[in-house]
């Protein structure tokens, strides 16, 4: 482990003076250490390197006693949490709570109780789906996969304490920003969490140099939110590449660091292809800079290689580009009706895919949903035309020829005067989002040659019209993020599929996954699987999007990240030799699994090497 931490030492250059925010400039020291060692850097402590077998666990000897817990606490001046599990307030016992259950049932998804909560994750079965919200529950409510602790980070000390204490301890680490992660990448039982979430700054730079880009950019903290981006985008007039789908995810954490896509990807690239430079806390504890000349190893791998490997991001630069026009349509038509049978329904949806096609060339997206009923013979299609640098008249007068070619087919369908972005900026105002999801999905990107071939056309097609019949709601998200659009600095961690995608599918099960047994679930994931094998054998090279993506992909690692796999799983190694940053299916990940008692791949148990 010396050696390790010798390599580590050279492969990072820390430079602590650059920082975006003041947030940054509080940050740990040798004189807040002091005789606390268990806070101490990577490169400094001198306790072993855990030989356990597993990460620390509640319950067992190698958890920390209270009295260190309180010194953690006393480092942390009192950032140290241990919230509740919210729906515990609907359960028998001491946080039983009638009138919280009731507002948690009827009030808290409309305003944002769940997303300012330090413990609440979004998507539910990772956790074991221990304590779901009920009116009458039936059983109990245990912590499950909710981690034990969390770190209400406002400063970079905070963040820094929480990585010593977690490595130094051998206690399971995770990151909580927004809490969107649909597959379990930011809880785990036994873990101490570190909040992102209030790490809220920005500021607007109308010049900025850094490598070959000259131009304007905005500082950006992790904890952003879109829609709290959106509002900066309308105060300086100006445009950033951020979610459109939630506005509520936070760009700069798992977004960014898993690709990111938007409705901008075809003119401007991905969201990891808009960062210039990094602020990062490491493995070792240590605050540096990351960008095209310092670590650059690091800023190759947080761009795109995946959220919680490499470090935890505290803030970002990014380009900005001026404000733009976005015109948005929408379309839906019905099949297995006397206007539309059930053949001209799939011709219009196959034209459809070939108008997907022309609107990525011309710079917009599209985000359409396909799903089927009464054994095939139904089935509905609706979408939404991003039309990114058009106006309205301009949406209007481009889409009349992709209408009149749905027209051409038997799709009666009415081009209509498209909405602009104003409208879609102000949505939601950052409410609504609550806890869910007991089901998954699962992930392909679609390859340019799908489209333009012939021959691989209708194979692809077929797949697609397969898997709704059985029953599969078929997500298919138009984008183009080729490099030229990506612009400077081009190479990232993204997967190289991504570039020469113009689609990024979900097909998802509706299987609900709450109160099922493992086996259960290995057999509805086998069933999907049949149609999502006859979709990848006819998108070779495709790969999958690993934000939004089955967390049980088969051949993750060349699925998720393709050519760029071995290379991140080096860079890995040299900047967390302690696996201190662990989610499940990403790179370094095979060296540890979750160990649960039912069997279940969830975040619901101790954290143990395999
Ligand atoms: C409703 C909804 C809409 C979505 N829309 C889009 C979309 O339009 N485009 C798209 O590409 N994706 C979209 N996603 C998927 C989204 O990209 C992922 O869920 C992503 O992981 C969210 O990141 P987060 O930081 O907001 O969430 P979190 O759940 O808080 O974190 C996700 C992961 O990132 C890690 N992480 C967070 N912050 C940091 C940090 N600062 N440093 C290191 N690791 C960090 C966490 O540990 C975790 O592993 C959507 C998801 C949902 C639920």
């Amino acid at each position: 482990m010396l050696l390790s931490y010798i390599l580590l030492n050279l492969v990072l250059a820390a430079v602590t003076y650059a920082v975006n925010f003041p947030f940054e400039s509080i940050q740990l020291n040798g004189k807040d250490i002091g005789d606390f060692a268990q806070i101490s850097f990577g490169r400094d402590f001198n306790g072993s390197s855990s030989s356990d077998a597993c990460k620390a666990f509640p319950g067992t000897s190698q958890w920390p006693l209270n009295a260190i817990w309180a010194q953690l606490n006393t480092s942390l001046n009192g950032a140290l949490l241990q919230p509740a599990i919210p729906a515990s307030a609907c359960y028998d016992g001491p946080e039983k709570d009638t009138e919280k259950c009731n507002y948690l049932l009827s009030r808290a998804s409309g305003s944002r109780f769940y997303l300012d909560d330090p413990i609440t994750v979004l998507t539910e079965w990772p956790t074991g789906d221990t304590c779901p919200t009920m009116a009458k529950p039936t059983g109990s409510c245990t912590r499950g996969g909710f981690s034990s602790y969390v770190v209400d980070a406002t400063t970079v000390k905070h963040i820094q304490t929480a990585v010593n204490f977690a490595r130094n301890q051998n206690i399971r680490l995770v990151m909580k920003n927004s809490g969107h992660d649909f597959v379990g990448r930011n809880t785990g039982a036994g873990a101490i969490s570190i909040w992102l979430h209030r790490l809220k700054s920005f500021e607007f730079l109308p010049v900025y140099r850094q490598g070959e880009y000259n131009g304007p950019a905005a500082r950006v903290s992790t904890g952003l939110e879109a829609w709290e981006v959106y509002k900066y985008m309308k105060t300086y007039n100006i445009s950033i590449v951020v979610p459109a789908g939630s506005t509520t995810v936070a760009p700069w954490g798992g977004w960014m660091q898993g690709a990111g896509h938007s409705i901008l990807a075809s003119k401007y690239g991905l969201g990891a292809d808009q960062v210039l430079s990094l602020q990062v806390v490491t493995a070792d504890g240590s605050f540096v800079t990351a960008d095209t000349e310092t670590n650059q190893d690091l800023f190759f791998a947080l761009r795109g290689g995946g959220p919680s490997t490499y470090g935890i991001v505290t803030s970002a630069i990014v380009k900005t580009y001026p404000a733009l026009e976005v015109s948005n349509v929408p379309l839906s038509f019905s099949g297995g009706t006397s206007a539309i049978p059930i053949e001209t329904f799939w011709a219009g949806v196959d034209k459809y895919h070939l108008i997907g096609k022309n609107v990525t060339d011309v710079g917009g997206s599209a985000y359409s949903y396909i799903s089927s009923s009464n054994n095939g013979r139904s089935a509905t299609f609706s979408t939404v035309f991003e039309l990114a640098g058009m106006t309205k008249q301009q949406g209007f007068t481009y889409m009349q020829s992709h209408f009149d070619s749905l027209n051409a087919v038997g799709i009666p369908v009415k081009n209509t005067m498209p909405i602009s972005s104003p409208s879609w900026m102000n949505a939601r105002d950052g409410v609504g989002d609550a806890p869910g999801g007991s089901s998954q999905f699962s992930s392909r990107l679609f390859p340019v040659q799908n489209f333009d071939d012939p021959a691989l056309f209708r194979p692809t097609m077929a797949a697609i019209r397969q898997s709704v019949e059985a029953g599969y709601r078929f997500h298919g998200l138009h984008f183009r993020p080729s490099l030229d659009k990506a612009g400077y600095p081009g190479t990232a961690a993204i997967i190289p599929a991504w570039r020469n995608s113009i689609m990024h599918a979900d097909s998802f099960d509706s299987f609900s996954m709450r109160g099922k047994t493992a086996v259960e679930i290995a057999e509805s994931r086998a069933r999907h699987n049949i149609y999502m094998d006859r979709i990848r054998a006819v998108t070779p090279g495709g790969g999958a999007y690993i934000n939004e993506a089955d967390v049980q992909e088969p051949n993750w690692q060349d699925s998720f990240f393709g050519g760029t796999y071995e290379r991140l799983a080096k860079i890995k190694k040299e900047v967390d030799p302690w696996n201190l940053f662990w989610a499940p299916s990403t790179v370094g990940s095979e060296a540890y699994a979750v160990r649960t008692e039912d069997g279940k791949f969830t975040q619901n148990g101790p954290l143990c090497k395999t």
